[in-house]
């Protein structure tokens, strides 16, 4: 056992990573990571698969930023492959299936309307919102005029209400608005999933990019341990293997875990991912295909797509299905559900952090909050920042 650290991060993720750097290399502090896990990545982890396919376990992970800073912090522990994700939902049609891009766009409209019809639904909804605009299917549905309505209408039955249903077991309308805000209809012919001026796959995947990042000198790793064998919280003080321990926790587990879930479990979403490998060079047209009208799964991913890996005849697709996540061993809390009772429960774990000076709740999971990786790597660097001024 390590009592000579400093600092101690619990869980290895992008926040845990990127703090235990900053903290080890340019505040020279010795710091100790805990992460339950037999690995380090937290859910950005990827692995070689038994067919010899890199594989993301915990659901696809694209790498997009507007943070210079981000960027190119995250450039010193990987070089990129340049990757525009694209996803299309597959739809039942007349004839088989069709494919539409998401974000729903200007090609989309085609797809589904024919070129005539589109041309003058594109107009109006040029006129009515400007080129190139992003608009919330939430907001378009506002709109009075009995075209664009109509047109709303479509994209909410074909591309929101069923797979909305499936990943949140509720309707747009019940959800937090900013979840269907992240997929806004796009007045473009751009047919990328994000419109980021950074986007990236690493080019050797995640799991070496973490790797690096935690490879200091002042740096000690303990995979397969949770924190609350060592970590004990009593009346304000911190207590690490039994002695008080004066140096920041940075803590980027669930918040409810670290109170023995005393005010009642925060709610979220879990999934169970479906692996299959098939021998083929590729099983379908893009990196994910969302099943918006039918399936029990929202989508599939195929890996090769994304990474780039070269390995003929053969390939590894996954499904994802969501549910609620009850916290059963085993289960991992991945989406937040965020509304005004989850995020009142939410203050009241807050208010208990509080009351330790040297204790930081970071992270998607620690916050409670639906950050992507960037979001995360920002509010890392940014609580160093703070630590160390
Ligand atoms: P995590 O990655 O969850 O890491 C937390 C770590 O803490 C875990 O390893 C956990 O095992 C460990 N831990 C928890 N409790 C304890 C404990 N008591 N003791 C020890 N260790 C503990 N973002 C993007 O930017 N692009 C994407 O394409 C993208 N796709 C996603 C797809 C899915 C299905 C999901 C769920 C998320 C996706 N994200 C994506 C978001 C991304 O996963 C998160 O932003 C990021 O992983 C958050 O990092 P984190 O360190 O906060 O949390
Ligand atoms: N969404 C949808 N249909 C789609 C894509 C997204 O209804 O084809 C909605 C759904 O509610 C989803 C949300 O938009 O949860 C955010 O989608 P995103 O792809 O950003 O989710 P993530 O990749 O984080 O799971």
């Amino acid at each position: 056992m390590d009592h000579s650290c400093d600092c101690l991060v619990i869980g290895a993720g992008l926040a845990g990573s990127v703090a235990a750097r900053e903290l080890a290399e340019r505040g020279g502090r010795r710091v100790l990571v805990l992460e339950r896990r037999e690995h380090v990545g937290g859910n950005a982890y990827d692995c070689f698969d038994p067919a010899g396919v890199l594989i993301h376990r915990y659901g696809p992970h694209i790498f997009h930023t507007n943070h210079k800073r981000v960027h190119d912090y995250l450039s010193r522990f990987t070089a990129w492959r340049n990757y525009q994700h694209t996803v299309v939902a597959s739809l039942p049609a007349d004839k088989g299936r069709m494919e539409i891009p998401v974000p729903f766009n200007l090609i989309s409209l085609r797809t589904a309307f024919g070129a005539e019809s589109a041309r003058e639904l594109t107009s109006k909804l040029i006129a009515a919102y400007g080129a190139e605009k992003k608009v919330t299917i939430l907001e378009l549905r506002q709109n009075s005029d009995p075209e664009i309505s109509a047109l709303a209408d479509y994209v909410y039955q074909h591309v929101f209400l069923r797979y909305t249903m499936k990943q949140w077991g509720q309707t747009p309308e019940e959800i937090d608005p900013n979840t269907t805000a992240r997929v806004p209809v796009f007045l473009s012919e751009d047919c990328r999933y994000f419109q980021d001026e950074y986007q990236g796959m690493p080019l050797q995947g995640y799991t070496p990019l973490f790797e690096r990042m935690l490879d200091h000198p002042n740096i000690t790793v303990e995979l397969n341990t949770d924190a609350s064998a060592r970590l004990r919280l009593e009346d304000g003080q911190l207590l690490l293997d039994g002695a008080p321990f004066s140096g920041t926790v940075i803590y980027t587990g669930a918040a409810d875990e670290l109170f023995g879930c005393r005010y009642g479990r925060l709610p979220y979403r879990t999934l169970d991912f479906r692996f299959e490998t098939h021998p083929v060079d590729f099983w379908q047209s893009h990196g994910t295909v969302n099943y918006t009208m039918d399936q029990d799964y929202t989508r599939i991913t195929e890996f090769k797509h994304l990474t780039g890996q070269e390995l003929p005849g053969v390939t590894t697709i996954m499904k994802e299905y969501s549910r609620a996540y009850t916290g059963a061993d085993g289960e991992v809390p991945y989406y937040a559900i965020i509304n005004d009772a989850n995020n009142a429960l939410y203050a009241q774990y807050r208010a208990e952090a509080d009351r330790y000076p040297n204790l930081r709740l970071l992270g998607r999971l620690a916050e409670y909050k639906y950050y992507n990786m960037d979001a995360i790597a920002l509010r890392a660097l940014e609580l160093c920042d703070d630590l160390l001024k």
